[in-house]
Parts: structure tokens; sequence; C-alpha cells
């Protein structure tokens, strides 16, 4: 069970030193009792007592690690049942069923599936993983395809069997990847425990019910194997819900450490139907899955599942924000329009959008307004002549345009007398309110 503020603090060394940025050791340990500081911030714990607050300090779902490099897949480390109260860390990981029986060109399509990626608010949103199961029983054959897998893919990698020998074979060719094994049940326990210490691999546990999950989960951590991943085994959608939700309210409300890692789901084994299974696969991303494996990546499934999860796991304290700059739409030229708007996304992408329907390439200033909408920012003090004005000028647009036109928001239209007045030499345009009114605005456009 994690210690309290005042255990804690009974195993700090008491000098108030200040070295951890609080003042007190008490304010310190009020902190890591809170999870609001590491442990590695206080230089001067003991040895001993460090083992003991490991325990204090370490998150309810332990954070698990698949892959190595910059396709590393970080889940679990979640502190809360609802994204509101803070935010949830770490998004889940999509996985591509392959497996060994299939045609070689079913594998290569899969692998190709595995290479969609889409930019969005700046980000480059994709799948992470492969998940190569056994179902041929033949350890050469699965170890061929994994060996396929991991020379034409880069992504994160789970092998699937219930034969440790099979595994082993997997392993063999790909241990450097720190791949996922999946899965110890009650039945190869010891020896999934032995593979994955010697691999330094995390292990999933299949279980058939959320009792045997725990107390398997509780015999691995006393084999010494930390990094697990939980498969409460459900197959149907209404149980792996209700599975996911139990772990994660057992985990974090009740501290319970055998349910505190993060889970796998399959809606590849739970449906036919892709359409069905990508439904249930968003359900997984809202509640509470760490790694959802499908059985294809298809782009009109896959698209929304990778936005819904970049909606999901933002912080919803704070609004997304494009980054503050030019930016080309159409490939302008110096008698383009330049227009300005702030960096909420939303109207990023509504304005960019409107601009590009017009066939009528452009600059797009983008203004730093914290994430805050035209009207807000504006509202805010963010968004008039006095904090636009210098953007305009550093940004190089000047450089890039023979005209010294800049088009406005109409919202913001308050504001061309100040900027006419900061920036001397430039006439302020007023253009739409809306966005969909751009594209017409754009088109009677002159230099
Ligand atoms: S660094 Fe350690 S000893 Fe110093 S105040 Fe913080 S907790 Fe106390």
């Amino acid at each position: 069970m994690p210690l309290t503020g005042i255990e804690i603090f009974k195993l700090l060394p008491k000098t108030n030193c200040g070295e951890c940025e609080v003042p007190t050791c008490l304010a310190f340990a009020m902190n890591l009792a809170a999870g609001k500081a590491e442990l590695s911030a206080c230089p001067y714990v003991s040895e001993e007592a460090r083992a003991q607050l490991e325990e204090a300090s370490a998150p309810p779902i332990r954070p698990v690690t698949i892959g190595v490099g910059d396709r590393a897949l970080k889940v679990g480390g979640e502190t809360v049942m609802f994204r509101h109260e803070k935010r949830f860390e770490n998004p889940p990981g999509f996985a591509i069923l392959i497996t060994d029986t299939m045609e070689e060109s079913e594998v290569d399509a899969r692998l190709e599936g595995c290479k969609l990626q889409y930019e969005r608010v700046g980000l480059t949103l994709r799948p992470e993983l492969v998940a190569v199961r056994d179902d041929s029983g033949n350890a050469k054959k699965f170890e061929a395809v994994v060996s396929k897998v991991k020379q034409n893919s880069d992504c994160g990698i789970i092998l699937m069997s219930s034969n440790p020998d099979v595994l082993a074979a997997g392993l063999k060719v790909c241990t450097d990847r720190k791949p996922l094994i999946y899965a110890a049940t009650g039945d190869n326990l010891d020896r999934m425990a032995e593979l994955a210490k010697e691999n330094s691999c995390p292990v999933a546990v299949k279980a058939s019910n959320l009792e045997e999950l725990a107390q398997l989960t509780t015999k691995l951590t006393e084999a010494g194997v930390k990094d697990i991943v939980l498969d409460s085994g459900s197959r149907t959608l209404r149980q792996a819900f209700e599975d996911q939700v139990f772990i994660r309210s057992a985990a974090l409300n009740k501290k319970f450490r055998p349910l505190g890692f993060p889970t796998i789901v399959l809606p590849c084994e739970m449906t036919d139907n892709p359409m069905k299974e990508a439904v249930i696969a968003s359900i997984f991303v809202a509640k509470y899955g760490g790694i959802i494996v499908l059985s294809d990546f298809q782009g009109h499934s896959l698209f929304p599942l990778l936005v819904e999860r970049l909606n999901i796991y933002t912080d919803p304290q704070r609004p997304l924000a494009t980054t503050e700059g030019i930016y080309e739409i159409g490939g302008p030229d110096e008698n383009s329009p330049v227009l300005l708007t702030s960096n909420f996304s939303l109207t990023y992408f509504i304005v960019s959008g409107e601009i590009e329907a017009s066939k009528v390439p452009s600059y797009l200033l983008v203004k730093d307004t914290e994430g805050l909408s035209v009207m807000t920012a504006w509202a805010a003090g963010k968004f008039v002549a006095d904090a636009i004005a210098p953007f305009v000028k550093k940004c190089g647009i000047s450089d890039k345009v023979k005209h010294h036109k800049l088009v406005i928001p109409g919202y913001a239209a308050a504001e061309s007398g100040g900027l006419e007045e900061k920036l001397p030499g430039w006439e302020i345009q007023i253009g739409p309110r809306e966005g969909a009114h751009i594209p017409a605005y754009l088109k009677a456009w002159t230099p």
C-alpha cells in the first residue's frame, strides 16, 4: 500500500535543506504522497528508505514501455478515472494483427498499412505496433514472420503465442526491439517469467477472470517481473468494457497493486465486422485500453481512431494550439494576399481550409494567442495591435511580399487603426468575420 505523507516524512533526512525545491522535508513528503514530486529530487535519502519510498511514489498504474528509440510506446502511468480531473497521460497504442499462417502478400499488405500516417495540428498521427500471432504452432514459421516484420517495419512488436518455445524463437530475432510477449497464463507462467527476465521484455498476462488475473500478476511480480500488461480474457464488448473500468478503478481508487498495470484489448477477436471492430476500438480509446489490437489498418477507420485518441489525450486545461509563424498555402508569391489569425487550432484549420478551398495562394500569419480563438484572444488583450504589430515585424513577411497589405479577421476590426499606427507603411484590410466567406473575399482581392 502507498505510504501517507507523514509516513514518508519519517523516512526523509529532515534537514530541510531545500534542494528539492520546496523549503521543508515535510512539504516534499506531502508532494510525494500526492504524486506531485519525484523521489529523485532529494539527493540525501538513504538506500533503505529509497526502497520503501519508491513504492509510495510509484504511479498507481505502472508505466510500461514497448519498443525502443523514437518508436517506443509508453502505456499506463494513468492517475485519474476521468479526463477532466487532470488529464490522461499515455495514449493507447494501436496494433495490427499479422499471423504466421497468412499468405506472404497479405503480410506485405498489412505491413504497408502500418505506414499510414496523418498530419494534424502539427503532429504526426500514426499507429505504433504490429502483433504477430502464432497460429501454426511452428516455431520456425513464427520466427520467419517475426523476422520479416522486424525488417520491414520500425513499429513496436507484440509476440503472441501460448507456447513459450514459439515465443522464444520469435524473441531470438527481435529481442533488441523490446517486444511485448503475450501471454502468460496459469499454464505457462514460470517459463514466461523466465523469458521476460532473460530478454528484459514486458509480458502480458491473460486470465479468464479478474480474480485469476490478480493472482497471476502477483506471482509474476514475486518472480521479479515488473513490466506487466493485463488481458482480462473477455471477448464480449460488455464484459471487456466492465473489466476495463473495474481494473482502472481498483488500481486508482483502491490502490490495488495486482491490477495496477496497463491493459491490452483485442477488438479483432470480438467481431468479424470491420466497422463494428472500429467502433469497439473507439470505446476502448475512451475507456481505458492501453494497447488496442485491430485485425487491419484501413485509412477510413484508422484515421478517426487516431483523431479520437488525439482529442482524448490532450490536456483539457490547455487548448490545442498551432505554432506561431507564416504558413504558405497553395504556393504563394510576392503578390499573394497576407491574412492573419490566432493560433487556436480549430481556428487555424478552418481558416487554412477555406484559403485552400479558395484556390488563391496566400500567406497565413498565425499569431500565438496561447491557443485562444480570435474573439477570446482579442477580449483577453492577446490579439490587439500592441501584440500583433511586433509579431508582424519580426516574422519576416515583409521580405516575402511586394505589397504591404494585411488582412485581419473581421472580429478584430477594432484593431485596424492601432495596427496602421504601429505598422507604418502597412495597409490594414478588414477580412470576413466568418471563415466560410474567405473564398469569395480572396477571389475578389487584388494586391
Ligand atoms: S532535498 Fe531532501 S533533505 Fe533536503 S529538504 Fe528536500 S527532502 Fe529534505
